[in-house]
């Protein structure tokens, strides 16, 4: 190793000192961390590093540890990858390395790091932690520094996030860019089903994941697969007939084609690797299908980051430079972590040995302890994946006496999800011996069927009518924003006529209602003393008794796309500002969530208007950053605009009071994205969590087979909405969500978590808060 050099330090003086890492294999999002750290860093009174080429930057110092200014990271959440570079290093491995790049560190003033990367990266950053008030010492025994110069060096800020296309971290259920991945493995598979179904042919499809098989299970929910390896839960010991036989019955069924998802880490019971290959042969020569191997490979790094991925990387980024100036000298490292949708610090050691545990586990071969060791909604989603992927399972038949007729619904506009959610249902239904009725074209369409009885408006669903709606978007039964107040009498005789004797209603803010209607009118109608269940689904996310309504995530990615493509359309020409006008009712969450994912300069929403003084102020803040710009910089920008935040102020009129007041220094256009935001496919988000909520719904119906009207009526729990709640998922009584949580007259719910979230968009933008209070 070359002689290390040695200058004096930088001593912090007033803010931290943060540098930021990425490291291990790159990941999409990892830019939108960059970005967060270094906006929030300076937004805070501190100074941003960057670290160039992951740990290798560290050891190499000098150029590669660059001070970041607030304009250096414009444009960077829509890239994938990352910006900044990362590298594998041996030296860092060693304690001469770590030695090397401590002393880099105190020459730059450095007493903070934060470090994005997978488990291995993080060990790193720990080890390094650990030993830093030795290598101090070191540096000073060894006369490379003195005791003063070190003096405001003794204790190094570490703090971890998870940036790792695997989702193999414990104590976190999203890792930033596997969702990503998922997305592009499902685009994937979508392609390939096309040509699976035309030649009925079998694809199988080898996705990452050597030691974590959440991509595998993921693909496997979202896309509707036959079967799924996955290294914390291989197949049983006669793995090959069992697969052979579930495919021989798929077929037989009428299905035609077949998806096997092998992780690439895939093995037996007895860790013997499972290769794709392998899998391809038996379903060739045993089930005699004409059988394909694809591997994904490196396309599943690639691309932009989704929605998902930005936000999620954007405020971990925030939440972990609040954490380094938290931190004390006694504080334990933090990784960042996101508990279904709660951010929450956690113990880095903890989560890495947890992480390792599960590694250890599978090579002993203790295959329920490494699935102990994943988030419960892992198993969750395995389980899910058991229940829909193969209908006869006769051991899991309930008795004649304990089995029901479901009615399946759905209500409002369509929303990507909804389809996956009624297919799991129905297959949850099969599995279990109930009866799946699809009630088509929702509450209009029940009573028109009772009056002109047309054929295959109430319809007994069979596996294969929602085989292959996995990956649908829109509503295969048919949806309507109608109501049963409409026609209570009706309703209430075709629920009788069908008897259902449990409703799955699937929808927006209309869903909510209709179940609110129902359970009121119980008084009057025996028919509703039945449990029913909604869930969530709509692209404006406005349902009260959740924080996320299946299709939002679908929207939102529809929109950073459009986004993106009008951006560079800006950047490409003049310099230029785009005011998008975003779907979501008169709840602001997909403007303020695309806004925060696409680094918008700022959110118009409705629970906040629009002023004057405020468009004013935004000008202001509109000429300084054009005038900021390197003559060479023209990065385009946007203003999100949600259809329903001033009825004076249009997208249009905000436009042109812009490109009027620009001062012709830049020039200003609207864009209206409208319909496109409902998304064609749906996400691998929606429709895994549709898969997920749906099987849990039916099996939270499921408690009240048995219990009289009477019973049921005096249960507020027996009519629910089921949501996600902070870090967990619930099933919240109607009755109360009506009373307290609603807003009935701006149809959306009293408290919206995201509201704190407009002032991360300002934070980052540079916009002051100022502007909206004014
Ligand atoms: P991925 O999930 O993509 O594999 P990772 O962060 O786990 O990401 P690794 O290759 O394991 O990737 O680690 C990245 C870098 O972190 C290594 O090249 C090395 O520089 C450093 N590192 C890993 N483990 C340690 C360790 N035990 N001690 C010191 N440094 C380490």
């Amino acid at each position: 190793m070359a002689e290390m050099e040695v200058s004096p330090p930088q001593v912090p003086a007033g803010g931290k000192r943060i540098g930021v890492v990425t490291s291990g294999g790159d990941s999409p999002g990892m830019n939108s961390v960059v970005r967060a750290v270094v906006r929030q860093s300076i937004a805070s009174g501190c100074t941003a590093f960057a670290v160039y080429e992951g740990y290798q930057g560290l050891v190499d110092g000098g150029d590669m540890i660059r001070e970041m200014a607030w304009e250096d990271v414009r444009g960077w959440t829509s890239e994938g990858g990352t910006l900044i570079g990362t590298a594998r290093c041996m030296a860092f491995m060693e304690r001469s390395g770590r030695l090397t790049a401590a002393n880099n560190l105190v020459e730059k003033g450095i007493d903070a790091l934060i470090i994005c990367g997978g488990d291995g990266s993080l060990t790193g950053a720990d080890r390094f932690r650990a030993e830093w008030p030795s290598l101090m010492d070191e540096l000073i025994s060894s006369g490379k520094r003195t005791e003063d110069e070190l003096k405001p060096f003794r204790h190094l800020n570490i703090v971890g996030l998870v940036g790792s296309i695997d989702n193999d971290l414990s104590g976190t259920d999203a890792t930033i860019g596997c969702y990503s991945s998922l997305q592009r493995i499902c685009q994937s598979i979508d392609f390939i089903d096309a040509t699976a179904f035309s030649h009925q042919r079998a694809f199988v499809i080898e996705v990452m994941g050597r030691h974590c098989g959440w991509l595998a299970l993921m693909a496997g929910v979202s896309c509707g697969a036959d079967f799924i390896m996955i290294p914390e839960n291989p197949p049983s010991e006669n793995w090959e007939e069992e697969m052979c036989s579930i495919i021989k019955k798929h077929r037989q069924m009428g299905k035609r084609k077949t998806i096997v998802i092998v992780a690439e880490g895939a093995h037996d019971r007895k860790l013997n690797k499972i290769s794709a290959v392998m899998v391809k042969d038996l379903l060739s020569q045993k089930v005699g299908l004409d059988t394909r191997v694809t591997t994904l490979g490196h396309v599943q790094r690639g691309g932009p980051p989704c929605a998902y991925d930005r936000m999620l990387a954007t405020l971990q980024g925030v939440e972990a430079v609040k954490a380094v100036l938290d931190a004390t000298p006694e504080t334990e490292s933090p990784v960042i972590c996101i508990v279904e949708n709660k951010i929450v610090r956690k113990p880095l050691l903890d989560a890495i040995a947890k992480t390792q545990e599960v590694a250890a586990h599978i090579q002993n071969m203790d295959f329920e302890a490494a699935m102990r060791g994943r988030d419960a909604e892992f198993e969750e989603f395995l389980h899910a994946f058991n229940i829909t992927a193969a209908t006869d399972k006769p051991d899991m038949l309930l008795p004649e006496e304990k089995r029901m007729r479901v009615g399946i619904i759905h209500v409002g506009a369509p929303a990507g999800g909804m389809n996956a959610a009624t297919r799991a249902a129905t297959a949850y239904c099969l599995t279990k011996g109930h009866t799946p009725i699809a009630l088509h074209n929702g509450f209009p369409g029940l009573c028109r069927h009772h009056d002109d009885k047309p054929e295959g408006s109430v319809r007994e669903l069979k596996w294969l009518d929602a085989e292959n709606w996995a990956s649908r978007g829109g509503s295969e039964i048919g949806t309507n924003r109608g109501l049963p107040s409409e026609d209570f009498k009706t309703t209430a005789y075709c629920f009788e006529k069908y008897k259902i004797d449990a409703l799955f209603v699937v929808g927006g803010f209309e869903a909510f209602t209709a179940v609110s209607e129902l359970r009121k009118a119980r008084a009057d109608y025996d028919a509703f003393k039945i449990p029913m269940v909604i869930l969530p689904a709509t692209v404006s996310n406005n349902v009260p008794g959740t924080e996320y309504s299946i299709g939002s995530d679908t929207c939102l990615n529809a929109l950073i796309d459009y986004c993106d493509a009008i951006k560079q359309s800006a950047s490409a020409s003049r310099r230029r500002v785009f005011v998008v006008e975003t779907q979501g009712g008169a709840s602001g969450y997909i403007a303020t969530i695309a806004g925060l994912s696409i680094g918008a300069v700022a959110v118009y929403t409705p629970e906040e208007g629009i002023h004057l003084d405020m468009l004013v102020e935004d000008i202001k803040f509109l000429k300084k950053q054009f005038g900021k710009d390197k003559g060479a910089d023209r990065s385009g920008k946007i203003i999100l605009r949600n259809e329903k935040a001033s009825k004076v102020y249009t997208t249009e009129i905000i436009a042109n009071i812009i490109k009027e007041e620009s001062g012709g220094k830049f020039d200003s256009r609207f864009a209206v994205p409208g319909h496109v935001q409902q998304g064609g496919t749906p996400s691998p988000m929606d429709r895994g969590r549709a898969v997920r909520f749906g099987v849990k719904s039916l099996q939270y119906l499921e408690n009240y087979v048995g219990k009289s009207k009477q019973e049921i009526n005096d249960d507020q729990m027996s009519v629910t909405v089921i949501g996600i709640r902070g870090a967990r998922v619930k099933f919240s009584p109607m009755e109360r969500i009506e009373r307290e949580e609603t807003d009935w007259k701006d149809r959306r719910p009293k408290n919206e978590f995201w509201m704190s979230l407009v002032d991360v968009v300002d934070t980052l933008s540079g916009r002051s808060k100022a502007s909206r209070t004014t």
